[in-house]
C-alpha cells in the first residue's frame, strides 16, 4: 500500500453532550504509516474524538471511514474487528493478573464457536493458549525482554512505564491497522516518558503498516514523535502541519496562551 493513502477520513463530525459541542465539523485525513499527534487544550475534543472513532459514543452527524469502509455507526467490537485498537489515559490493568493475562485480554480473535474448536475443545484450548502465549511473548519482548521472560508474573508489582507497556501490547495483540494513544506520557517521569516514546518508534519499526494518532500534553513528545499534527479546539481543527508548522501558528498559540 502506498505511504501516502489516506487510512482514515473524517468529514464533518460532531458530537454533542446535551448543550456541549465536543466536536463540532471536524475534518480530518490520516494517512496510512503516519504518526499523527492530536493536539489541543483541556476540553477541545481530542478524547472525544477517540471515543467517536471506536464507537464508544455514536456521532451526532458526519461520518468515519476508514479504508473506505462507512464505519461510523459501528459498535467497539466491530470497530475493533476492522483494525482500530485503543489505549486509555487511565490504566486498565487487572492489576493482580498477570502480564500475559493482562495482554492477551486485548485478542479478542480468541473467542473461538467453532464446530471443531468446540469438538476438539481440550487440544484446541491448549493450541489457543500456545499461540496466545508467542504472541504476547514476542510483542512485549519488542518492548522489554525482562518483562518477557516473567511474563506469568502480576502487573501489580511493576513499574508504570512497564504497564504502559503492557496496555500497548494489548492494544497491538489483534494487529490493528490503526492505534490510538491517549495521553499515553500520564502518570510518568520526563525519564520513563521519553523511553517510552523511543519504545513506540521501534515499534513502528518493527511492525509493519501501522498508524497511530496520538495525544499528548507533553510538546517535546509531540515534536519527537509525530509526522504530522494537527490541533483542535472547540471541537474544531484549527491547524494542522508538521509539528514545528501548528507550534509557530499564531491561532495555536492563541488557543493554548489567550494572545
Ligand atoms: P479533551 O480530550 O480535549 O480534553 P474531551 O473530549 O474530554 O476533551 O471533552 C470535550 C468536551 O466534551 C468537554 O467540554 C467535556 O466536558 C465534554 N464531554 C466529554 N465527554 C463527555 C460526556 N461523557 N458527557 C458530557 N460531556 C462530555
Amino acid at each position: 500500500m502506498e505511504a501516502t493513502q489516506s487510512l482514515l477520513s473524517i468529514k464533518g463530525l460532531s458530537k454533542n453532550f446535551g448543550g456541549v459541542r465536543a466536536l463540532d465539523g471536524l475534518d480530518l485525513e490520516v494517512r496510512r504509516n503516519r504518526i499523527m499527534g492530536l493536539i489541543g487544550p483541556n476540553g477541545s475534543g481530542k478524547t472525544t474524538f477517540f471515543n467517536v472513532v471506536t464507537g464508544i459514543y455514536p456521532a451526532s452527524a458526519g461520518s468515519v471511514v476508514l479504508e473506505g469502509e462507512d464505519i461510523t455507526s459501528f459498535s467497539p467490537q466491530r470497530v475493533y474487528r476492522r483494525g482500530v485498537a485503543r489505549t486509555f489515559q487511565r490504566s486498565r490493568l487487572l492489576l493482580p493478573l498477570s502480564i500475559l493475562d493482562n495482554i492477551t485480554l486485548g485478542d479478542h480473535s480468541r473467542v473461538n464457536n467453532g464446530l471443531m474448536f468446540n469438538l476438539f475443545r481440550r487440544k484446541a484450548l491448549t493450541r489457543e493458549f500456545e499461540r496466545s502465549l508467542e504472541k504476547a511473548r514476542e510483542l512485549i519482548g519488542i518492548f522489554d525482554p525482562e518483562l518477557a521472560s516473567n511474563i506469568f508474573d502480576p502487573v501489580e508489582t511493576l513499574p508504570m512505564i512497564s504497564r504502559r507497556r503492557i496496555e500497548i501490547c494489548r492494544a497491538l495483540i489483534g494487529h490493528p491497522k490503526l492505534l490510538l494513544l491517549d495521553e499515553p506520557s500520564a502518570g510518568m517521569t520526563h525519564d520513563e516518558t521519553f523511553r517510552l516514546i523511543d519504545d513506540i518508534l521501534e515499534i513502528k519499526e518493527k511492525i509493519e503498516d501501522l498508524t497511530i494518532i496520538i495525544i499528548e500534553h507533553e510538546m517535546t513528545v509531540m515534536e519527537r514523535i509525530t509526522d504530522h499534527c494537527a490541533v483542535l479546539n472547540f471541537g474544531e481543527k484549527i491547524c494542522e502541519g508538521s509539528y514545528q508548522e501548528v507550534a509557530g501558528d499564531p491561532q495555536v498559540q492563541e488557543a493554548y496562551l489567550g494572545v
